[in-house]
Order: C-alpha cells, then structure tokens, then sequence
C-alpha cells in the first residue's frame, strides 16, 4: 500500500526530530556508563546529565538542581502531587488538594487516589465552558490547610490555555504549593517558571519531538517534597533509578530546540489550526468547537459533532488515511464520555463525539486541505449511515 498517510494527532506524542535522536546516539553504546559510577565512564556520562540538566534549567530560567528527571510526565505529576501533599501534611498538618475537573488523568487520577487511600480532602475548582479556571474561583477555595494546588496549563483535550502566573500568584500569597500539568504546553508557550510563578512543573519530551519514557520535574527551591520511588540517592534523593542517559540527552537536546524555534513554530501551527478551525465551523453543520476560540494551544482544533459517533469517525478518518485523535489518547476504547468534555458543559451523547486535530512541524497546507475536503464527506457518510448511534 503505499497511499499517502497523514498524521494529525500531534498531542498524542510527536516524532524524535532527527537532531535529538542524533544526539542521543553515543549515549547507548559508546558513552553507555552508568552517572553513578566514580570511574571515567561514570564521569563521562555524568556530564552528560549536567550537561542537559543546565540546558533545561535555562529553557525554564531556574537553577539546575531544581530540575528532577523522572520517567515520564506522568510521573513528574505523580511526585508533584504526591509529594508535595505528603510533605505539606507531614509539615504543617495540611489536608486539602485543590485542582480542576478538566486536569489530564495523571493529575486527575492520583489527586483521586490520593482522597481515597491517603485520606486528602479533594476539591475540585469550576471551569467556565472553556474549561479555563479562574483565578478568582481559586482565591475563593483556597485554604489554610490546602496542600497542594494544581492546574494544567495547556489543555490536551481542548486546547484551553489556562492564566498560570495568575493562578499561581494566588496560592504563592497563601503559602501553598502550586503545580502545574505544562506536558501539552511545553511545545508553544512560555516556560520561564519565574514569570509563571509556579512552584512545580510537569513536562514530558515525546509532546516536544523528544523520545518517549522521560520527563522533568521543576521544583522550586525550598518545595518539599516526599519521593514517590525510593531507592539509591538519585536525583538529589527525590527520584530513584539508575538515569537513563540517552534518554535525558534527547529530553534536554529536544527541548533546547523547541524554545529556540519556539515563535516560527507557533506561526506554522496557527496558521494551519485556524483554517481547520474556520473551515470545519462554516462548513459542516450542527458542529461546535470545544475549549476557547482564541486562547488555546497553537496547535490544537478539537470539536464536536451532533449525530456522530466518536470512534466510527476516527476509523473512518483512518481508512482514508488520517491519524486524529476522539478525546485524549488514553481514552481509546473507552465508552465513557470524557470527563473534560462533560465538565465544560457538553451532553453525554455529543461528548461521545469528539474529534481532536493536532498539527505538527511537518504539517503542510497541502495535508490540510486534504483533510479539510475528506472530513465533511466522511462526517456526511456518517449522519445517514441506517443504524447510526
Ligand atoms: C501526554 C500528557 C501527559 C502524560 O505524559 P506522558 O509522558 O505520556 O506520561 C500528562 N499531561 C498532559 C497534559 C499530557 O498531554
């Protein structure tokens, strides 16, 4: 087969840019010693961690030792979360999470996990219809004895961008730790923890061309925080495990990249999300974009559509040879309707018809216009189809 195959479904992860594999490549074989180790090998690839540790505290503008490598964005959530909650309990008695309904389920779940097994006090903020949060909402529910606080920056379902600095300014004058989710952001917004005020950041390399399995932690100083994984004294004792060397390279090497193409790569994004955006709303009837017209990801058009079923449209999109994603990657297969979707206000069944479009680097207007001219058909095809849901 060799039809034309097109990928939209950049949120879901992206491909390793060529440079980052590139400079991964000695770290497998040749430079293969474990940072740990006192001899030459060991000291070789300790540098090599050091080396990209600087390189991602200046993409973020802190310090180097308040950047922790872990497995994966989840991860970096899972130790946000977790161990600012346990650590604040442990100091000051504090009990209650805040966060949002609309969080991806890394924070969502533990946050969950959390109120159930370790008996904290979950609150979750309203989100207006763009599931955004406001800082007001938040200065309302905010507590004396609230652990943690943590709101996701770039939405990864619909897009919404969400006013951080604000947000974290909140909580930085109650004294409570603020963490936010930036995996889907880290591709296109500001990084720069200081402007953002955040007190924990969340970011994972495969979102930003970097390899999958590896992610980072901002920790302000002075943030305590209890160690999710235990062990040898890695990652100033916050992170066991031997480090993944390759892996932190790519991390650092991709997300050096990124801030540096960071505004010509918006610009492509913008362009191509706005005419799938105008294009899909004038041109297809009963259909409704989801999260903020304007303030959303570069990159990110998602939608609704009445009378259609989520995972039919996928496949179909599929067979004619494009790559989007229902609601968020994880939720595949899923029937519930995405608690994001039913959280900003969208009926059960229309949520089960989300349709998320994320363009790449390598997206061109000739792949858009492809799509642009397929959707409308296959969305047709659909609605009259005898025995739709
Ligand atoms: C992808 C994603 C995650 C999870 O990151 P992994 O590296 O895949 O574990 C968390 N939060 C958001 C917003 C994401 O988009």
């Amino acid at each position: 087969m060799n039809r034309e195959r097109t990928y939209l479904d950049h949120a879901a992860t992206t491909p390793v840019d060529p440079r980052v594999a590139a400079a991964m490549q000695p770290y497998f074989s040749e430079a293969f010693g474990n940072p740990s180790s006192a001899h030459y090998w060991g000291q070789q690839a300790e540098e090599a961690v050091e080396k990209s540790r600087r390189t991602v505290a200046q993409a973020l503008n802190c310090a180097p030792d308040e950047i922790l490598f872990t497995g994966c964005g989840s991860e970096s959530d899972n130790l946000a979360l977790r161990g600012a909650a346990l650590a604040q309990r442990r100091e000051h008695g504090a009990d209650h999470i805040l966060t949002s309904p609309v969080e991806h389920q890394a924070v969502l779940h533990t946050a969950h996990l959390l109120a159930d097994h370790f008996d904290f006090d979950l609150e979750l903020l309203p989100v207006d219809q763009y599931g955004k949060v406001s800082p007001r909402d938040l200065a309302d529910r905010i507590k004396p004895h609230t652990a943690v606080v943590s709101v996701i920056y770039g939405n990864n379902e619909i897009g919404s961008i969400n006013p951080i600095q604000e947000l974290a300014s909140v909580c930085r004058q109650r004294g409570v730790p603020f963490h936010t989710d930036a995996v889907q952001a880290a591709s296109q917004l500001p990084l720069d923890v200081d402007q953002l005020k955040v007190d924990l950041m969340s970011i994972g390399a495969h979102k930003f061309y970097g390899p999958k399995g590896i992610g980072a932690l901002y920790v302000r100083k002075g943030t305590n925080l209890i160690p999710t994984l235990s062990g040898g004294g890695q990652e100033f004792g916050l992170r066991a495990g031997t480090h993944s060397v390759p892996l932190i390279v790519g991390l650092a090497e991709s997300l050096r990249i990124t801030s540096q193409q960071r505004n010509a790569d918006n610009l492509h994004f913008q362009t191509l999300r706005d005419r799938i955006i105008s294009s899909v709303t004038t041109n297809i009837p009963n259909t409704r974009l989801t999260g903020h017209p304007q303030q959303r990801l570069h990159n990110h058009a998602s939608f609704v559509f009445e009378d259609v079923d989520a995972n039919t449209l996928i496949a179909s999109l599929d067979l004619e040879g494009f790559a989007c994603a229902s609601a968020s990657a994880c939720k595949t297969g899923d029937p519930t309707p995405s608690e994001v979707l039913t959280s900003i206000g969208i009926p059960r069944q229309l949520a089960l018809s989300a349709l998320r479009v994320t363009v790449g680097r390598t997206t061109t207007d000739q792949d858009v216009d492809a799509f642009l001219d397929v959707l409308p058909q296959v969305i047709a095809r659909l609605r009259s189809a005898p025995g739709r849901t």
